[in-house]
């Protein structure tokens, strides 16, 4: 139904309302569950006070994020609901520029939401996707949340987890994984256990970390190593919540 709510392009809070009926379709499609609608209304006022905009510290996370990226041996990205619904399309293209695969992870896992993901993306053109399997499981956490793919995230030099919850993103790291943090929260535990924080919308930093990393397709591992070592996570952090705090509605 809310797919065909007509927005005009001229309305002030547009993509506000975008990203809205792209999260309902999702729960009426099956893909997103209601604890993302949450997760949302969450980001989304983290969003307001940034200004809805990529700042400046978050797009240079997002050139560090492309340099690992380009730099891995076994790079995952991890798709959950709210991604499938918000930008399904872009997630399937970053993996195609960088050579990433792309796993349904969730943290209210049922087999019909992953099995409807997978599908949503095959739609938006990914060839193979994973998470399907669940034959491995990251150590110290609950079961059912633990579950991921063998040859998939378990294996992963390099993982992308955008809005991860926080024990997760701990586990993560714990397993020695670079963890690159898409979350729009600087103070979430996922942002904060990140290598790389990216404090943005998803909607804008999976695009963005594409171009990133098209414009460095002909630099040297010496160079992307040099953009990968010179950013400073705290300082990425620090700024994004400065901006927050500080930021005016004029
Ligand atoms: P914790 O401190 O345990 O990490 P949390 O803040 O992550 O808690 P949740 O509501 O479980 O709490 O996680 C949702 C996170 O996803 C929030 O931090 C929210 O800001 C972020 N988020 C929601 N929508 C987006 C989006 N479109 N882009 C980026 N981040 C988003
Ligand atoms: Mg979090």
């Amino acid at each position: 139904m809310s797919e065909h709510v007509e927005v005009p392009e001229s309305h002030p809070r547009y993509l506000s309302l975008l990203t809205r009926h792209r999260i309902e379709d999702g729960v009426e499609k099956g893909i997103t569950s209601m604890q993302g609608l949450i997760a949302q209304g969450r980001g989304e006022a983290f969003d307001y006070l940034l200004g809805e905009r990529t700042i400046e510290s978050a797009d240079a996370a997002e050139r560090a994020a492309a340099a690992h990226f380009l730099l891995a041996n076994h790079p995952v990205i991890s798709v959950n609901g709210n991604v499938a619904a918000l930008c399904p399309g872009e997630a399937v293209e970053l993996a195609e520029a960088v050579g990433a695969d792309l796993e349904v992870n969730l943290f209210n896992r049922t087999d019909a939401r992953i099995q409807a993901i997978a599908e949503h993306l095959r739609e938006h053109g990914a060839e193979d996707v994973k998470g399907l399997t669940a034959d491995a499981r990251i150590p110290g956490i609950d079961h059912e949340r633990a579950k991921v793919d063998a040859d998939g995230i378990y294996d992963a030099d390099v993982v992308l987890v955008p809005l991860e919850d926080g024990d997760r993103a701990e586990a993560l790291a714990e397993m020695g994984k670079t963890e690159l943090v898409i979350d729009l929260n600087p103070g979430s535990r996922s942002a904060r256990t990140a290598t790389v924080p990216i404090i943005d919308n998803v909607m804008r930093a999976i695009p963005n970390i594409t171009a990133h990393a098209r414009a460095l397709r002909g630099a040297t591992d010496a160079e992307l190593r040099d953009i990968v070592e010179s950013f400073d996570r705290e300082t990425a952090l620090d700024e994004a919540e400065r901006a927050i705090r500080n930021g005016s509605f004029d």
